[in-house]
């Protein structure tokens, strides 16, 4: 696609004029607009046309957010036309233990939006916090194991992705979480899900707050691995604990039991595809 660059401020000017292709969107980033050309007529830039696999992206309340590649502007222009969303934005990454988002907001404003899946609303800002996308059918699956009543410890509790729709099953979860911008986002959802009754929220790091011996507990995080054995001075004989990870880190689980001379039934499944030969997997223990 053919596009020419010019001022932001002159782009409506120029809409009329005969070279615009007015089949295609124009779009602004910054201060420049980039308005697609007809054939046949001057441009200043001229962009591959790379066709995207598969749809690549997830729209987040308001918020389209592109994973993998990023994508090209005739891409972002039909989501934008199909969508009409407040911001689209690609996903680079996530960083460290808080996984921060590292996006490139690629069309409008970011800011919070409310998010709503299964019965249940998140607010969130995807450029703060991250959204779990994909893990849609394993909250189902955790909540269809919840007893009523039941005392659950969420470690990694994010802004309530699952610590929702368990305490939604009738679980009594205490959600611990380290990042604070989390915690704001994860006080406001359980009010507006009203479940303040069913979640105890603990800011801070799982292993300062982790008390008592649980029913449940899930631990939403790939090196989850590495505080398992916090986790089992935290559950008796029938205790299910949920650890995530990537691939098959059945290996380290079973070292962890070892040492901590206890005995679990095991059974490890995949969530989801994260990257080429990279899975997202969850591994159900039911302690002995
Ligand atoms: N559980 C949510 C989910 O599955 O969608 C969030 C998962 S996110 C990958 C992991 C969360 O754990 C992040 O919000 C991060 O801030 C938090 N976290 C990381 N280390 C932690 C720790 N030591 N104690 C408590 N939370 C922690």
């Amino acid at each position: 696609m053919n596009v020419r660059e010019i001022p932001r401020r002159d782009m409506n000017e120029v809409l009329q004029d005969p070279w615009v292709d007015t089949g295609r969107r124009p779009w602004i980033s910054g201060d420049i607009a980039y308005v697609p050309v007809r054939d046949g007529y001057p441009y200043t830039m001229a962009l591959k046309e790379r066709r995207r696999k598969g749809r690549g992206y997830q729209k987040i309340g308001s918020v389209i957010a592109f994973h993998g590649e990023k994508p090209d502007w005739d891409v972002v222009s039909e989501v934008i036309d199909r969508h009409k969303p407040e911001a689209v934005i690609w996903y680079r990454g996530h960083r460290g233990e808080m996984r921060i988002p590292e996006i490139t907001v690629l069309y409008g404003e970011v800011s919070d939006t409310m998010h709503k899946e299964s019965g249940i609303i998140y607010h969130l800002n995807p450029a703060v916090v991250m959204f779990s996308q994909g893990n849609r059918e394993e909250k189902r699956r955790i909540a269809g194991l919840v007893k009523p009543g039941e005392r659950i410890c969420d470690m990694f509790a994010g802004i309530g992705y699952f610590s929702l729709p368990m305490a939604k099953a009738g679980g009594h979860v205490h959600a611990i979480e380290i990042n604070p911008d989390a915690v704001y986002f994860l006080q406001k959802n359980i009010l507006a899900n009203n479940l303040g009754s069913r979640v105890m929220v603990s800011p801070g790091d799982c292993r300062d707050h982790i008390t008592g011996i649980y029913d449940r507990i899930h631990m939403g995080y790939y090196d989850a691995a590495k505080f398992l054995a916090t986790a089992l001075q935290h559950a008796g004989p029938g205790t299910m604990i949920h650890v995530h990870g990537i691939g098959d880190n059945t290996g380290e689980i079973k070292e962890q039991l070892d040492m901590a001379g206890v005995l679990a039934v095991m059974n490890q499944r995949i969530i989801k595809k994260i990257g080429p030969g990279k899975v997202h997997t969850v591994t159900d223990l039911v302690i002995k």
